[in-house]
């Protein structure tokens, strides 16, 4: 989604905490003995997109004439070499506003209840705690309180950095271009990366909702590990039916990541989660609860 978005500074509301601790054997190439850690994985309310016109969910008719509710979540993975932020919600301008906005265009209604700063407070964290932040993509919904982790290297796509950093994008874009741009410890990548050494948080590169989309897999030692889709898939049945949003930065090469993205999920066995669908956000909760 990439809708220009302005808005006013308001108040805050303390939101609930959600988290798991998962213990992990591990071994680095350097050392012959197994290690055991723990993660913890948190994931945050970044707020709320009504979706008035979903249509621009597929290719086709599919979904004229329909609307939904997607979930803007974010996540927090603690492990023993540093703290991780896996995208950063929708905008904080949002948070206090006395109504939803909706895009000039009417195909998006978005809100946002609480600020990071609270957010964090409330799991005892602040915005100073994590070594990395890494983004789904470059979109207003992912990209929100990202300028916040001012101290935190940005794991990004060399390619997507360059996308949305370059002098056009500054002047077409300047919402998401605003939202990122203090983020001045950049680590370029290009392809997967294992973020700790040691397999258990792994960013993999699924280009195509933007030239640089990536997902996250974390294997925190739970039964299965988890995988989030970022913006690959937004809703169950375009996953179901490979279906891709019509605003796609290239939607052939979206495909082809949906299935490196469905062979990978397959050969980990890995439990998908869908970062925007509602149900997916709760049930990643509950998971994390038990
Ligand atoms: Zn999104």
């Amino acid at each position: 989604m990439k809708k220009i978005l302005y808005f006013f500074i308001g108040i805050s509301i303390i939101s609930c905490k959600d988290f798991k601790e998962g213990v992990k054997e591990v071994h680095t190439t350097a050392d012959t003995e197994n290690e055991t850690i723990e993660i913890t994985l948190h994931v945050l309310d970044g707020g709320t997109v009504q979706v008035n016109q979903l249509e621009l969910f597929s290719e086709d008719t599919t979904y004229t004439g329909q609307a939904r509710g997607f979930a803007d979540a974010y996540y927090i993975i603690k492990h023993p070499k540093g703290n991780l932020m896996w995208d950063a919600g929708l905008p904080e301008k949002l948070v206090g506003l006395p109504q939803p906005f909706t895009s000039p265009d009417g195909a998006f209604t978005v809100s946002r209840k609480d600020s990071l700063i609270n957010q964090l407070k409330a799991i005892d964290m602040t915005v100073d705690d994590f070594k990395y932040i890494a983004l789904s993509h470059s979109h207003f919904d992912h990209t929100g309180h990202a300028n916040m982790l001012k101290n935190a290297t940005w794991l990004v796509q060399e390619n997507e950095y360059d996308f949305f950093t370059n002098d056009s994008a500054k002047v077409q874009q300047p919402d998401i271009y605003n939202s990122i741009s203090e983020l001045s410890n950049v680590k370029k990548l290009n392809g997967d990366f294992d973020v700790f050494g040691d397999s258990t948080v792994v960013i993999k590169s699924m280009p195509g909702h933007t030239i640089g989309h990536q997902v996250l897999y974390i294997d925190m030692g739970l039964e299965k590990p988890i995988l989030l889709t970022g913006d690959l898939y937004h809703i169950e049945e375009n996953r179901t039916f490979k279906r891709a949003p019509i605003f796609n930065y290239d939607i052939p090469m979206t495909k082809r990541s949906m299935e490196v993205f469905e062979a990978f999920a397959s050969e980990k066995n890995a439990d998908v989660f869908i970062q925007h669908s509602v149900q997916d956000f709760d049930r990643l909760k509950e998971l994390l609860k038990k």
